[in-house]
């Protein structure tokens, strides 16, 4: 990654997922850029940007486009092109992450879209310009995109859209050289994996079930990243990357039996 520039949003504290990745990219000799939401954050993400050689940190708060607009001039102020992008960001009302999906609100459905999923696309919108020699930029996803997990609700609806707006966006950027893709991860002990209702015993069940019989490890996010942000990656596109210990191969866990 040496001589490669990437933005990295999304990290909250050090259990981050984006935290994971850029300390990855970092030691592989990419320079980084962070973004922090809000002056609460910036205090925990300055000193983990400083061990990763990075002192470029912009406030954005994803639902303000013109928070937006001025990390990209920011960027532009520093550096003449960028290759990379990770976007880990997501929110929904915690209250919303229990009980029925039937009964999520119009506002925290329409918020949990901006937030989960349009971002995404309205970061690329800017990114894609200074990406001049090509790039790679990668969103996290979970499987409640595809099936229904207990309690992940309206974040399992806005992670289907964003893993349908990586292949559009894969489909627009790739005649620019840029790729696009999804990283879907097993559950992790994050902020934004604790706000969903019965975590532990997600968790649990997929560290007693998954093939691997594991859960993911951050390290193995940050190889991840490595991999699609790279030239490693080099002819992978609008897809969707599994990095769950296969718990997304099973139909029904083969040791059932033992986890009853
Ligand atoms: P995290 O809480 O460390 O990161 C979530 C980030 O989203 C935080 O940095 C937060 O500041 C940011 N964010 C939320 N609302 C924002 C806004 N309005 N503007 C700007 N930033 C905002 O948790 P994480 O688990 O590292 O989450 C990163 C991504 O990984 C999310 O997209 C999440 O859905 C996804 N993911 C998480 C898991 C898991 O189990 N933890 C599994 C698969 C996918």
């Amino acid at each position: 990654m040496a001589g490669k520039r990437g933005l990295i949003m999304g990290v909250a504290n050090d259990h981050s997922i984006a935290w994971g990745i850029a300390k990855t990219l970092y030691e592989h000799g990419a320079d980084l850029a962070f973004t922090y939401q809000g002056d609460s954050l910036k205090k925990r993400v300055e000193p983990l940007a400083k061990s990763a050689g990075s002192d470029i940190l912009l406030n954005c708060d994803v639902t303000r486009e013109e928070d937006i607009d001025s990390v990209f001039a920011g960027l532009g102020k520093v550096w003449d092109g960028l290759d990379f992008v990770v976007h880990a960001v997501a929110y929904s009302n915690k209250e919303e992450l229990k009980g029925r999906y039937l009964d999520t609100t119009l506002e925290n459905f329409l918020n949990t879209m901006h937030i989960s999923c349009y971002s995404f696309t309205s970061v690329m919108r800017r990114a894609a310009p200074m990406m001049k020699n090509g790039g790679s930029a990668i969103t996290l996803s979970y499987y409640g995109a595809e099936k229904v997990m207990p309690n992940y609700n309206v974040m399992g609806v806005a992670k289907a859209a964003l893993e349908a707006s990586v292949r559009y966006l894969a489909a627009d950027l790739g005649p620019k050289g840029i790729r696009v893709n999804a990283v879907s991860a097993g559950p992790m002990r994050t902020l934004a994996g604790s706000a969903i209702g019965s975590a532990r015993t997600t968790f649990k069940y997929n560290n007693m079930t998954a093939p691997l019989r594991r859960g993911v490890e951050l390290e193995e996010l940050g190889g991840t990243g490595l991999y699609l942000l790279s030239d490693l990656g080099g002819a992978v596109t609008g897809e969707v990357h599994y990095v769950d210990c296969g718990f997304n191969a099973l139909g029904m866990p083969q040791n059932l039996n033992e986890v009853l």
